[in-house]
């Protein structure tokens, strides 16, 4: 391959002394100084607004009858690029029959790549990704979210996939682990 070789202009006296570049830079940071709308925020007191869509915190949701809407299929925990869930399920008695629902479900937040992963897969939409991104911890078993502190944190969703509401089930309610 062929390389053209470029001439550099010569420096102006101005140029070489480099005063009136740094006075024009001086100038503009006194203008935003007196002028301009700040765009600095006094961050935590002016909480920060994510946009939507954003991609933060994992928390598990239960539908608006209070029921876990995971049924511990751990389709997430497989698909997890870092292996960042860990799922125990548990048989429960509901009814006359028997499903399935999660005994333990840990998230580990040091390693989650908040990829989104989880909530494209998981087919009861029990699982999403949050705006929570404000989380901190002392030690990195405090870093490990539990099943009970992912659903404080997610709350419910009425909407969408609801297992305990299948035609038929209508009474359905969730009584508990067999042990
Ligand atoms: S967001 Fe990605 S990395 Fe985090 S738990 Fe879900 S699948 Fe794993
Ligand atoms: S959160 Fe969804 S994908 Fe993960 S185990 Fe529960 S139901 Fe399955």
């Amino acid at each position: 391959m062929a390389y053209r070789k470029v001439e550099r202009p010569a420096l102006t006296l101005g140029e070489k002394l480099y005063l009136p570049a740094i006075l024009k830079g001086l100038g503009l940071t006194l203008k935003h100084f007196f002028k301009r709308k700040k765009f600095t925020r006094q961050y935590p007191e002016e909480p920060t607004v994510v946009p939507e869509g954003y991609r933060g915190l994992p928390v598990l949701v239960k539908d608006d009858e209070g029921r876990v809407k995971c049924v511990a299929c751990q389709m997430c925990e497989w698909v997890c690029p870092p292996e960042a869930i860990r799922i125990i399920p548990e048989e429960l008695a509901v009814g006359n029959t028997i499903e399935k629902g999660p005994r333990e479900f840990d998230l580990d937040t040091l390693r989650c790549i908040f990829c989104g992963l989880c909530e494209e897969a998981c087919p009861e939409e029990a699982i999403f990704l949050s705006d929570k991104f404000e989380f901190a911890g002392g030690s990195r078993e405090e870093m490990i979210f539990h099943k009970e502190k992912l659903l404080d944190l997610g709350g419910v969703r009425a909407a969408g996939a609801k297992k305990w509401k299948k035609e038929g089930n209508a009474g359905f309610h969730r009584e508990g682990p067999i042990r």
